[in-house]
């Protein structure tokens, strides 16, 4: 049996599939086909955009859906219309699999939706078993994503900038309580722990594919890895069990190692567990790391409307814990580790006072000078119940409130002019524009103000702040050599200085640059970005 697995780009809350990042349901599912016996190829929804490949197999699984659509940079998820023109085109039996099993239409398009674990589907469709619908063992877990890993070679971004997306744990700690009104993580019954040294084996094979970048984000709250589900609710987080998976990972050597989400009300309750392991994450892990903290929302009437996770204090306290642990400065130029902070509309109990207490706390956060790396701003998606139709316009307001009032002010304190950012990954033209980021968890975007070239890392120096993304021009900068556009970008510079100093090339020294620009102030700002070598 030939087995094709075609990886349309999935996001979801515990798991991230768009490039750069590899999703392990891809793996396991090839994974789960070799254990049955099959030949397997992996395509992705490019290679069928470009036409480079036909679908020709006995059995084709299409890994497709985002539950929690976010702005791409490059790469884009399959489309509806993606999905249901691909379908058409299958030769043998087809199966889709993720979040687009959500859409009943898209179901029909095929022979088999997968609505829990796709991999356990393909494996018993190949086995001629009845499709049960249940989700993996963690033996057949375990042994599909090593079977499976071999396939990150075909990936489009391997070696760089691939990150392989890495699950810990399946499920929602809050499970007994039901969870977050939006969220289908508890609906997936009593959380069930990877072992670390499931995990690091998984990795270490990983390794030996050529993977260097990794981040452990497959689970809802990192902090609760291997806690103890009977110690209360929420539970009691298990310090050392995080502490033997991530010393363990880094003994592989990644390039980068990075987590996802954590639960705020978990680290505010248990401040001095939490505090341990963060430790353990600031010195295991690489630089940049992000916790995205899922408060959704500061307002008391909507956490118990939804029975949401945290209150602003809580949220508050866990956001204070992470800054002090992880705001240092690492050797890429960005801090260690930092919160992120996730808020979602449209949420049952909301009314007109529930964005001013959102407000209220991002301006208390940005006050007492705690660093945010990132906030997210989405509307609740219904995956698990129907809310009242939402007030768009509010949101559109709260969104550019955050923008300009918080985000702009949290970027300049983050990314200060002149920073030295290492190692970011030059991705994509955007007219005379250039974009690229850091390889890990939420990096900043960045923009090069001048076209150059793409597919390659480099080092910039931050000159200027955007809402959501800063801008910054190659490290050193070779004054002698380099476009107008970039001289313009320099700080203090402006057109008219850059033109001045374009004719009067090449320059030898500050001296001679000193002259151009007549005032110290500029020369000071630059003096450290450039080189006239
Ligand atoms: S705490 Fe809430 S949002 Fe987070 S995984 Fe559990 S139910 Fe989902």
């Amino acid at each position: 049996m030939k087995v094709t697995i075609l990886d349309g780009y999935i996001d979801e809350p515990a798991c991230l599939g768009v490039p750069p990042f590899i999703s392990p349901q891809v793996r396991a599912a090839a994974g789960a086909a070799i254990s049955a016996g099959a030949d397997v190829e992996y395509i992705t929804i490019d290679k069928i955009r470009k036409n480079e490949v036909e679908l020709n197999s006995d059995v084709t699984l299409f890994m497709s859906g985002n539950a929690v659509p976010g702005k791409y940079l490059r790469a884009m998820p399959a489309s509806k219309k993606e999905v249901l023109e691909i379908s058409l085109s299958i030769p043998g039996i087809s199966i889709l699999g993720g979040p687009a099993t959500l859409d009943a239409e898209m179901c029909s398009s095929f022979d088999y939706s997968s609505k829990n674990d796709p991999a356990v589907s393909l494996n018993e469709i190949l086995k001629r078993e009845e499709v049960s619908q249940r989700w993996r063992t963690l033996e057949e877990w375990n042994e599909w994503q090593i079977k499976g890993a071999y396939i990150v070679k075909d990936h489009p971004d391997f070696p760089d900038p691939l990150i392989a997306e890495v699950e810990s744990y399946r499920g929602c700690v809050r499970y007994k309580s039901g969870g977050c009104s939006f969220c289908i993580e508890p609906l997936k019954g009593k959380p069930l722990f990877r072992q670390p040294s499931d995990i690091i084996k998984e990795c270490a094979k990983l390794t030996e594919y050529g993977v260097h970048n990794f981040r452990i984000g497959g689970q809802s709250c990192i902090i609760s890895y291997m806690a103890d589900l009977n110690s209360g609710d929420p539970p009691r987080p298990n310090p050392d069990a995080v502490k033997e998976l991530f010393s363990g990972l880094s003994k592989l050597n990644p390039k980068v190692l990075h987590v996802d989400n954590a639960n705020p009300a978990v680290i505010s309750t248990y401040p001095e567990e939490s505090r341990k392991i963060i430790k353990t994450l600031v010195t295991y892990c690489t630089s940049g790391n992000v916790l995205a903290l899922g408060l959704e929302s500061s307002d008391p009437q909507v956490i118990s409307a939804n029975n949401l996770n945290s209150s602003a204090e809580q949220t508050l306290e866990a956001i204070k814990i992470i800054n002090e642990e992880g705001s240092d400065i690492g050797n890429n130029g960005v801090s260690k580790l930092l919160p992120g902070l996730n808020f979602i509309s449209g949420l049952d109990g909301e009314n007109k006072n529930t964005n001013e207490l959102n407000i209220n706390l991002l301006n208390d956060i940005l006050n007492n000078n705690l660093l945010l790396r990132r906030i997210n701003l989405r509307q609740v998606i219904p995956l698990r119940k129907e809310y009242k139709k939402s007030d768009k316009h509010s949101f559109i307001k709260f969104k550019e409130r955050v923008r300009e009032d918080i985000d702009q002010p949290m970027l300049k304190k983050m990314f200060p002019e002149g920073r030295i950012l290492k190692d970011v990954y030059v991705e994509l033209h955007d007219g005379n524009l250039t974009f690229g980021r850091q390889i890990g968890s939420y990096p900043i975007l960045i923009c090069i103000p001048y076209k150059t070239e793409l597919n390659r890392f480099t080092d910039v120096a931050v000159v200027d702040w955007g809402y959501r993304s800063i801008t910054a021009v190659e490290f050193p900068l070779r004054i002698n050599e380099c476009s107008i556009k970039a001289l313009e970008s320099l700080p203090g510079c402006g057109r008219k200085r850059a033109a001045k100093i374009f004719i009067s090339r090449p320059l030898s020294n500050l001296e001679a640059l000193s002259k151009i620009i007549d005032d110290v102030n500029v020369v000071e700002r630059i003096k450290d970005i450039i080189v006239f070598e």
